[in-house]
């Protein structure tokens, strides 16, 4: 039951399609695609915006904050009358203003789970559909939390980084590449949080 692009989008990624590298066969696989972002703060409202206006077709958005004032001068898919609410249903309303024909589904919980083994239904569902996992989260026990269930559930991941001035990313495929543990192994536990330590906004 895979999708295939009307008309009206094949007008519309016209400057996609005409890349040799990306084609209408590139076009359809971002049509088709399902991707789950975890951590709709600076990196998440970044890869939401650009990957729903590239026309992707299902985005699952994972956060439980709300919007705050602190948010706004990186976070440029919210704007000030949606501070205090919550930030997938805000980043929901803005994206399918956006691009009306992405299929966005949200959860409005924090990625933890009650032990190592389980994850709550809405989580593990989110991971097990997905065609990839973008972690924009901003601390390491959820990241090493969604690195362990990507590779239980056999799903890629792209982990991203930013604060102060600096960022990382990091790519890995179950089976294929080493995990964001090994990487991890490589550098101490920052745990100073972009509150803390600063992050300049057109790093995200
Ligand atoms: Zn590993």
């Amino acid at each position: 039951m895979s999708k295939s692009l009307t008309n009206q989008q094949a007008m519309r990624y016209n400057r996609h399609i005409v890349l040799p590298k990306v084609d209408l066969d590139g076009q359809e696989a971002l049509l088709n695609a399902n991707i789950c972002i975890i951590g709709i703060g600076g990196l998440g409202t970044a890869a939401a915006t650009n990957l729903c206006a590239s026309g992707v077709g299902s985005l699952t958005l994972i956060d439980h904050d709300t919007v705050e004032a602190t948010n706004l001068p990186r976070q440029t898919l919210f704007s000030e009358q949606d501070v205090g609410i919550s930030k997938v249903e805000a980043a929901k309303a803005r994206l399918t203003a956006i691009n009306s024909d992405c299929d966005i589904t949200v959860t409005a919980e924090p990625f933890s789970a009650p032990s190592s083994t389980q994850l709550s239904p809405a989580l593990k569902q989110a991971i097990e559909r997905a065609d990839v996992v973008l972690d924009c989260t901003d601390n390491t026990d959820s990241r090493d939390l969604i690195n362990l269930f990507c590779f239980k559930l056999n799903t890629p991941l792209v982990s991203g980084a930013a604060i102060r001035f600096e960022g990382q990313l990091f790519v890995a495929i179950p089976g294929e590449s080493r995990c964001y543990a090994c990487l991890r192994t490589l550098f101490e536990s920052p745990d100073l949080s972009c509150v803390e330590a600063g992050i300049f906004s057109p790093v995200v």
